[in-house]
């Protein structure tokens, strides 16, 4: 998911509407604003569908009046997956003090028991969404003010949480000590922005102040400015390092470093750990594009672009059922016949998850002439689910989970097919030493296993470490 939030400047659900639009890949489900003014108090909107289809029209954004708003932009993974506007954030809580809205990226590890003790304790969820025990513990805590409500009740959560959320005159963001998912501080104008990535700052005009630390709570006001604390005993940060493969947009900015330029770097670590003899590297586009160009740069091999998207779809991966899936890659990615005739071909793409989209455009270049297929993978085998907010499948359903490497290329039969080491992606992520594996610098479980918070609510339900 994508989270966002302004305070301090006129129609502030207008930039935030803005900044959601740049987060879009980030959840392309359903988006939400809510706004506050002095005089109208709060309002929100929630909507199924992309930003720029519903939070363009003038009469909806009229009803989202003041100069501080959140928003968020969904794609689901704990919760109901699918249509249900209940479970579409932010979510917004009247209790004492006025009341809060918070919009979550991430996931809560220990939401199922939390949703048990609290619904026996008499709270009444609105939603199937882990983010909303976050508002009942945040209402029945004894603190007395908002921020240190909120401090209470993270206290009691464990997975991953990127927040941003507000009250009638703050904005306020945290991250979990771990800091898996990004969250970033801007300024625009005399106002102030929290964003998922730094592109979303761009949009607006915004300057990137700094990154939001792992276990930091940031309380913005117009009265005082940015005030910071660390409501969390510290920890090693786990920042996911699936981000810099995929999730966040080239564009952004992460630790310092573009994330494309991360990418194309994971693309030379891949041509220097994986070469082969061929005549034209082709991304799968678009995920694949950069770790491409960094593949061809190393090995000399010509760049060329013999897969052509169609911009008109959206990411294959967050439609939700597999038969749409399925289809989403045709609909999505089309054959240059032209270029791919009677060529070795090397294929670059980001990761493979289920092995739809690899198969399928193995069997479309072939179609097309192609002499050979090579697969190039920009990240590890991805073998292990997520359990803090990217919706990888169940393990049985991860190709990397049942199969070994040979197996995997049997079963997209294709020439070869490698993936970059760990200890590859580290360095092309700027660990120059590679994967510290007593105590790793990144958040990397989906493809080591090693989950750095237990995921409690799963073993609890059967999954196996
Ligand atoms: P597969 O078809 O193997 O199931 O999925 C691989 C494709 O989906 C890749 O091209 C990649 O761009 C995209 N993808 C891979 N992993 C993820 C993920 O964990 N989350 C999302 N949202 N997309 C992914
Ligand atoms: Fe990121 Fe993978 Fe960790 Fe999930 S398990 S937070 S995708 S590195
Ligand atoms: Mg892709």
């Amino acid at each position: 998911c994508g989270v966002f939030g302004v305070i301090g400047v006129a129609d502030a659900a207008n930039f935030v509407a803005l900044g959601l639009h740049a987060l879009q890949h980030r959840g392309q489900e359903a988006g939400g604003i809510v706004s506050h003014d002095p005089v109208e108090g709060f309002n929100s909107a929630r909507r199924f569908g992309y930003v720029r289809d519903n939070f363009t029209s003038q009469s909806l954004m009229q009803t989202l009046p003041g100069p501080l708003a959140i928003g968020h932009v969904r794609y689901s993974t704990a919760g109901s997956k699918g249509a249900a506007i209940r479970d579409v954030q932010p979510f917004f809580g009247e209790f004492a003090m006025g009341g809060a809205a918070i919009a979550h990226n991430g996931n809560l590890t220990n939401a199922d028991a939390l949703r048990r003790e609290l619904i026996e304790r008499g709270s009444i969820f609105q939603s199937s969404s882990d983010s909303e025990c976050i508002i009942h513990l945040m209402a029945r805590s004894l603190q007395r003010n908002i921020p240190e409500r909120m401090e209470d009740a993270l206290r009691r959560v464990e997975g991953a949480f990127s927040i941003v959320a507000m009250t009638r005159t703050k904005l306020i963001g945290v991250r979990d000590p771990m800091g898996v998912r990004p969250l970033v501080l801007g300024k625009v104008g005399d106002g102030w922005v929290l964003s998922s990535e730094t592109c979303a700052l761009d949009i607006i005009g915004a300057q990137l102040v700094r990154e939001i630390e792992p276990g930091e709570m940031v309380v913005i006001s117009e009265k005082h400015g940015v005030e910071s604390v660390r409501p969390f005993r510290p920890q090693p940060a786990k920042f996911c390092i699936f981000e810099h493969v995929y999730f966040s947009r080239p564009d952004s900015i992460i630790g310092g470093r573009s994330v494309y330029e991360t990418r194309r770097q994971i693309g030379v670590e891949l041509a220097r750990e994986t070469p082969v003899e061929a005549d034209l590297v082709c991304p799968v586009p678009d995920s694949g594009t950069p770790a491409a160009i960094g593949f061809a740069h190393e090995s000399g091999i010509p760049f060329g672009m013999g897969i052509i998207r169609n911009q008109y779809m959206g990411r294959t991966f967050i439609e939700p059922t597999e038969q749409i899936r399925n289809m989403g890659v045709r609909l999505k990615l089309n054959v240059n016949r032209a270029l791919i005739e009677g060529k070795r071909v090397v294929l670059v793409d980001d990761s493979v998850v289920r092995g739809t989209t690899s198969r399928k455009i193995k069997e479309m270049i072939l179609d097309a002439g192609a002499a050979e297929v090579h697969f190039r993978i920009a990240s590890p085998p991805t073998a292990w689910p997520c359990f803090y907010g990217v919706d990888t499948p169940q393990r049985e359903k991860l190709l990397a989970a049942t199969m070994t490497e040979e197996e995997m290329r049997q079963h997209l039969s294709v020439d070869s097919l490698k993936f970059i080491s760990l200890d590859g992606l580290y360095r092309a992520v700027g660990e120059a030493g590679g994967r510290d594996n007593n105590c790793p610098q990144h958040c990397d479980a989906c493809f080591s296993g090693e989950y750095p918070v237990i995921p409690s609510d799963m073993i609890q339900k059967g999954f196996q470490l």
